[in-house]
């Protein structure tokens, strides 16, 4: 049994409504509510992803296009790096080849080639061969 409420509920005309009662903890109640976003119960509410007010319809979570597409990339940027957490787990990368250095057949400069066919140092190199063979 609370004292508070038998002398503030029952006297009339003074208070006319709970929630606005003169009372500085009530203020700050109210105050703290409308910053977690209870704008929502005028037309106004925060946007979910930037927090800038605007006045949705529905139940719109977002001011935007743009901040809906933002969440939802982000999402799904968590996701996909989750699955190839997953994957890299799953199914460890092969070792990188890894070749001796050999001589560009066209230039003769050494070279280490990514490709165990690898030929020419440069598609430069490999065009210039391209070429002689085609014209002799
Ligand atoms: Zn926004
Ligand atoms: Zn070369």
């Amino acid at each position: 049994m609370t004292m508070g409420a038998s002398r503030f509920g029952l006297k009339g005309g003074n208070i006319r409504c709970w929630c606005r009662s003169s009372s500085s903890a009530g203020e700050s109640a109210d105050r703290a509510s409308r910053e977690n976003g209870e704008e929502m119960t005028r037309g106004l509410r925060s946007c979910v992803y930037c927090g800038v007010a605007f006045a949705g319809t529905g139940r719109a979570l977002y001011c935007s296009q743009r901040c809906r597409n933002r969440v939802y990339v982000e999402r799904h940027r968590e996701e996909r790096r989750a699955y190839l957490l997953q994957r890299r787990a799953l199914h460890p990368r092969p070792p990188r080849l890894v070749l001796p250095p050999r001589a560009c057949e066209q230039c003769g400069q050494p070279f280490t080639p990514f490709r165990a066919d690898a030929r020419y140092c440069s598609a430069r190199c490999r065009y210039q061969a391209f070429l002689q063979r085609h014209h002799t």
